[in-house]
């Protein structure tokens, strides 16, 4: 396989997570064991360094009617709500009259926010589903994959066009990089958000490697792919959101310095050594250490009588779930509030999945799959755990909110 930054043949494996059913697959009850299973492996290219999945599952399966909403969880529509202002001040607060274009727009909750500012707005999301619910609730999206024939389509710029974790995503990597240099303003601004390999690392959050995300970034990674078009990342820093996401600033190539944070982190970065074949290697046998360990604590809870359930039934909970091979012998459903998950079924492991108010008995303890927000997830069930509720994260999460 080609490097899908550099084009690259030289490619290595270095994590290999087995078989898995696609990992957004929510099962209803007559699907069960129908789903279909595909390899889960992470490559490390030598020489971009780019860590990225060896195969591809289509993106018409994958995006063409997901479940996820950004708007269900507080926490990230707040963050969605501070780049919105921190976008505008920086860049834009003197302008009159000001667009932007939101690139996997999801329910329209970062849109939302720009709309509240002033802004005309365009999104552009996959999802049949995620797409009318934007619509219904007033901002415009466009039901597409966002790349150049989409482009064409919407035949206009724009002062700011956003990516909020959909950058990892990207089967049409290059078509949709040189979209975003051809509708971008001559003084606009690229503000590209994604998970942080760096944080991942550190947190072992190996949960973040699904189908979903063909491509795994640090700075030094996206700025080569972003460079290669003609686009230049001038400042960033890491946000609290998903375990630790870059918000990243870019423009046309050449219209800003590098700014001092970023160079410090750029700098961080190579101390860490987090763009080498080791670093990716070490990571994958600490991923081994923490199955070993985390089964051996869900057996220990489950033999000595306790019932556990799962808190949350993310997309990337199923890569642990099924990495770990933890099913209802261990956990007996997924307690979770995006209602279009209700009576689903976690693929792969056939974990069945309830809806917050299903639920009758209360387990003795939560096993968090939903770990990145667990200072939302401790706030709002201080009742719980003043009820001797235990509540366990098995992913570190630093960086968290
Ligand atoms: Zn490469």
């Amino acid at each position: 396989m080609l490097c899908r930054v550099c084009d690259s043949h030289h490619l290595d494996p270095v994590i290999d997570l087995g078989q898995h059913p696609w990992c957004n697959d929510f099962l209803t009850k007559d699907r069960l064991g129908y789903e279909t299973f595909y390899p889960l492996q992470l490559l490390y290219c030598h020489a971009c360094c780019t860590a990225q999945l060896d195969f591809t599952v289509p993106k018409e399966i994958m995006f063409g009617d997901h479940t996820y909403l950004s708007g269900i969880t507080k926490a990230l529509s707040k963050h969605f709500r501070t780049v919105a202002h921190q976008v505008d001040q920086r860049f834009f607060a003197d302008k009159k009259s000001k667009t932007i274009l939101d690139i996997g727009s999801n329910d329209g909750t970062q849109l939302k926010h720009y709309q509240a500012l002033g802004y005309e707005v365009l999104g552009v999301e996959s999802s049949k589903t995620t797409a009318k619910l934007a619509n219904d609730a007033g901002i415009p999206t466009l039901n597409a994959f966002f790349n150049q024939q989409t482009m064409d389509q919407i035949g206009k710029k724009f002062d700011c066009i956003n990516a909020s974790g959909v950058f990892f995503h990207l089967e049409e990597l290059h078509s949709v990089c040189q979209a975003i240099k051809a509708c971008l303003n001559p003084d606009g601004v690229f503000v590209v958000q994604f998970l942080y390999m760096k944080s991942i690392m550190e947190n072992l959050a190996f949960d973040q490697i699904y189908h979903e995300h063909l491509l795994y970034y640090t700075l030094e990674t996206i700025e080569k792919l972003l460079n290669r078009h003609g686009l230049s990342m001038f400042d960033a820093y890491l946000a609290p959101i998903h375990g630790g996401s870059i918000v990243g600033f870019v423009s046309h190539a050449g219209k800003h310095s590098p700014s001092m944070h970023l160079t410090t982190m750029r700098a961080k970065e190579t101390n860490a050594s987090c763009n080498t074949l080791d670093a990716y290697k070490i990571f994958g046998q600490r991923i081994q250490m923490m199955k070993q360990e985390n089964l051996a604590f869900l057996k220990k809870i489950k033999s000595s009588g306790k019932r556990i359930y799962g808190f949350g039934a993310p997309v990337k909970g199923n890569t642990l779930l099924n990495y770990f091979g933890i099913g209802t012998d261990l956990i007996e459903c997924l307690v979770e509030k995006n209602q279009l998950r209700r009576g689903l079924y976690s693929p792969g492991m056939h974990i069945p999945i309830l809806l917050e108010d299903e639920i009758t008995l209360l387990p003795d303890i939560y096993y968090v799959l939903a770990w990145n927000f667990k200072e939302e997830i401790l706030a709002n069930n201080k009742h719980l755990i003043k009820q001797g509720i235990e509540f366990y994260f098995p992913v570190n999460s630093q960086n968290s909110v």
